[in-house]
C-alpha cells in the first residue's frame, strides 16, 4: 500500500483539543505513514508526539504555522522539517505566544464592551494546562460553550473575524521575516491554505508571486476546506512558480467540531522533496 501522509495537524498545546498522543493514535487508526505538528506558534507538542509515535511505524515530522502580515490581511505560513529545539527559535516562538495572551486579553477586552462578558481565567480553563499558544478558535468555542453563538464560524463572522469589532491583531512579522525564521531553523516554508487569502483587491498569484520574492518555497495544494477545483488551481500555480506542493487536513480535533485528520493526505514522494529542500539531518 502506497505511504500517506497528512501534513498539517495541530495539537491541544495550541488550538485544537486532542494532545499529541491521542493524535498519534487517531494517525495510526487512520492509516497514515507520517503526520505533520503544525500548531501555532509553538513546536512543544513535537516531543510528545514522537515519543507517542516510537514504535507505531508513524513518522512525526516537525513543523510550525507562523502568521505573517500582508497589506491589510494575514496570511499563514507552514515550516516543515525545521529543528524545533534550537534555542534562538524557541526563544522567539516563546515571544509570539506571549504576544497571543497580551491579545486574547484585549479581544476579551473588546467582546465585554459589546457586554458579552468572559474571563480570561475562563479562557486558559478551556484551553487547559498545557497551553503554549492561545487564539481565536479558543475564544470561538468559549463563547459557543457559554451560548452566545449557534455554531463556531458565527464567532468569526460576527465578533472575531478578521474585519470584525473584537479582532486584534498579533505579532507583526513579514512574509520575509516569518520565512527566514523558518529557514534559520533547516525548515522548509511553505504558504497554507491559499483560500483563505482575501482577493478582493488583488489578484491571488499576484500574493503568490510577492510571496515568492519574499522566499516562501512551497503551497499547500490540498487542504480540508478546497474543492477540486480551487486544489487544481493553486497545482498550477505550484508548476508555474516552481513551488513544492503539501497538503494536510489542518485538523483541530474537535475545535472546528467535524475531526479532520487523516482526511487530506498526500503520497510520501511529496514527503522525500520536502526532506529533501530542507537542511533536516538524521541523527
Ligand atoms: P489565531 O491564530 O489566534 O488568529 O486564530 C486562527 C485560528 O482561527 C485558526 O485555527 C483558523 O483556522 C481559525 N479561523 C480563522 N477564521 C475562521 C473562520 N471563519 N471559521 C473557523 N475558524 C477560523
Ligand atoms: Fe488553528
Ligand atoms: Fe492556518
Ligand atoms: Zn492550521
Amino acid at each position: 500500500m502506497q505511504k500517506i501522509a497528512d501534513l498539517h495537524v495541530h495539537t491541544n498545546i495550541s488550538d485544537s483539543t486532542f494532545s499529541p498522543e491521542k493524535v498519534v493514535g487517531l494517525a495510526k487508526l487512520a492509516g497514515l505513514g507520517g503526520i505533520a505538528i503544525t500548531d501555532h506558534d509553538t513546536c512543544a507538542g513535537i516531543t510528545p508526539a514522537i515519543i507517542a509515535a516510537k514504535d507505531m511505524d508513524i513518522e512525526i515530522i516537525p513543523g510550525v504555522e507562523l502568521t505573517a502580515e500582508i497589506e491589510d490581511d494575514e496570511i499563514h505560513m507552514l515550516g516543515y522539517f525545521i529543528d524545533w529545539q534550537d534555542k534562538e527559535f524557541t526563544k522567539k516562538l516563546k515571544e509570539l505566544c506571549r504576544v497571543r495572551e497580551e491579545r486574547a486579553k484585549e479581544i476579551l477586552k473588546r467582546l465585554n464592551e459589546q457586554g458579552i462578558d468572559l474571563k480570561y481565567e475562563e479562557l486558559l480553563a478551556l484551553a487547559g494546562p498545557g497551553i503554549g499558544s492561545i487564539g481565536r478558535l479558543h475564544i470561538a468555542n468559549l463563547l459557543y460553550r457559554k451560548g452566545k453563538i449557534a455554531c463556531i464560524r458565527d464567532a468569526f463572522t460576527k465578533y472575531i473575524g478578521n474585519d470584525s469589532p473584537a479582532y486584534v491583531k498579533k505579532f507583526k512579522l513579514s512574509p520575509r521575516e516569518a520565512s527566514d525564521m523558518i529557514k534559520s531553523v533547516g525548515g522548509v516554508s511553505v504558504l497554507a491554505h491559499p483560500k483563505t487569502i482575501n482577493t478582493e483587491n488583488k489578484p491571488l498569484k499576484d500574493t503568490v508571486e510577492m510571496l515568492v520574492d519574499e522566499g516562501v518555497q512551497g503551497i499547500e495544494v490540498y487542504h480540508s476546506d478546497n474543492n477540486t477545483r480551487e486544489s487544481k488551481e493553486f497545482k498550477e500555480m505550484a508548476e508555474e512558480y516552481g513551488l513544492l506542493i503539501t497538503g494536510g487536513s489542518d485538523c483541530h480535533g474537535l475545535g472546528k467540531k467535524e475531526v479532520l485528520l487523516g482526511k487530506v493526505k498526500v503520497p510520501y514522494e511529496l514527503v522525500e522533496k520536502l526532506r529533501e529542500a530542507s537542511g533536516f539531518k538524521h541523527e
